[in-house]
């Protein structure tokens, strides 16, 4: 029942954020850096390049997202957004003329003339954003079907970037540009510089990334750097009051979220755990040899995907860690789910720290075979005929 109650309340403060993102006042925690934005939007005084430079999941979409339609809004208060004029409308619904977007896609299509760039999978892009502004580029790129591919933002995008703030605005003063995932440019970079350098006028461009070292040192010296911390605590368990967790869970998950609103989301929605179940499954297939349903196992989870394997290796690779911390620190507070903590009780009953730091070891390697494309069923089956040899071995 109240799990029940739990869903419903859920899913009805889901749908009021829809209706109303994105406000500065949606955006969680963060408040120094709303101030920042807010101030420059006020005082007119906004940079051409700005750089929001982010921890995962701590806001730099919702951010960006909230600072430009403050930038188009007709009647912006001195907090705020409106809200409510048509500009706003627009924003929200992220379908402002003057207000574009790229983000990291996939070529589908390899005959075609052209690679697909970002307007090709706009439609994607509104309802994902909409529905949580917090989402990673490796959900971004599963809800597009890219399976193993990996997002790319091609020299045709960023020349389809510049084409489009050269022309005048439709309806605001600005023309704007945000780049979501700037580290997909990579070295095509470049082809934004004269950009940047000579912007014309009113033109804001607004790189959103979370590693530094891929993005091009000479773009970063030309933007004005806005620096995206992790999220602290009390923030997330804020923003999981106002999405209608009840209070009482709302300092365990986030907690558990590590300064990451959409690690806080996905908490929500995974008190179930399917990647636990997944590991436990695995875990006992392979320590005690059941041979059919091991290779069962390995035959569905290596069609999963290489980027879906290495999410759940690392995965892996997070419970074995916080077991073998619970093993050595007294008192230690693990960074787990209930389920979880079941697990990772039982896999120290039957792991000493020597196996344990083996274990990782492998799993790391395995992890790198994958990216380097072995295939990933030779991966898993060696990877858990280790397994066993490692924990029943003396
Ligand atoms: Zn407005």
């Amino acid at each position: 029942m109240l799990f029940i109650i739990y869903s419903i309340n859920y899913v009805f403060t889901h749908s009021n954020i829809l209706s109303s993102c994105m406000l500065f006042k949606d955006v969680v925690g963060q408040e120094e850096i709303k101030q920042h934005l807010i101030d420059i939007a006020l005082a007119g005084n906004v940079p051409h390049a700005q750089l929001f430079l982010s921890y995962p999941g701590a806001g730099a979409l919702p951010m960006a997202l909230a600072f430009t339609q403050m930038l188009v809004c007709e009647q912006p208060t001195n907090t705020d957004s409106c809200g409510t004029c048509s500009a706003c409308i627009k924003a929200q619904k992220l379908i402002h003329p003057d207000i574009h977007f790229s983000y990291p896609v996939i070529n589908k299509n390899a005959s075609h003339k052209t690679p697909q760039i970002s307007i090709d999978y706009i439609n994607e892009w509104r309802k994902e954003v909409l529905e949580n502004p917090y989402l990673d580029e490796q959900e971004w790129l599963q809800k597009i079907g890219a399976e193993n591919k990996q997002g790319n933002i091609s020299a045709f995008e960023a020349r389809s970037i510049i084409k489009g703030l050269n022309l005048t605005a439709f309806e605001s003063k600005y023309k704007i540009h945000i780049i979501w995932m700037a580290e997909a440019l990579a070295k095509e970079g470049n082809i934004l510089l004269k950009l940047i350098e000579e912007p014309p006028e009113n033109t804001v461009l607004i790189l959103i990334a979370e590693n530094q070292e891929e993005i091009l040192p000479t773009i970063i010296s030309r933007c004005q750097l806005v620096k995206i911390n992790k999220l602290n605590d009390e923030a997330i368990a804020e923003g999981l009051i106002k999405k209608g967790v009840p209070q009482s869970n709302t300092q365990h998950l986030a907690y558990l979220a590590d300064g990451n609103f959409n690690n806080a989301i996905k908490l929500i929605d995974s008190e179930t755990g399917a990647d636990t179940r997944r590991l436990t499954q695995w875990l006992d297939f392979s320590i005690n040899l059941k041979a059919g349903e091991l290779y069962k196992w390995v035959d569905e989870n290596s069609k999963a995907g290489r980027e879906n394997l290495k999410v759940f290796l690392e995965y892996s690779t997070h419970i074995f860690r916080e077991s073998l911390l619970l093993l050595h620190i007294q008192n230690y507070t693990a960074r787990l789910a209930k389920d979880e903590l079941n697990l990772a009780m039982r896999i120290n009953k039957f792991l000493t720290y020597q196996k344990l730091e083996t274990l990782l070891e492998l799993i790391n390697k395995k992890h790198y075979e994958i990216e380097r494309n072995v295939s990933p069923k030779l991966v898993l089956m060696d990877l858990s005929l280790k397994i066993h040899h490692i924990i029943r071995g003396k």
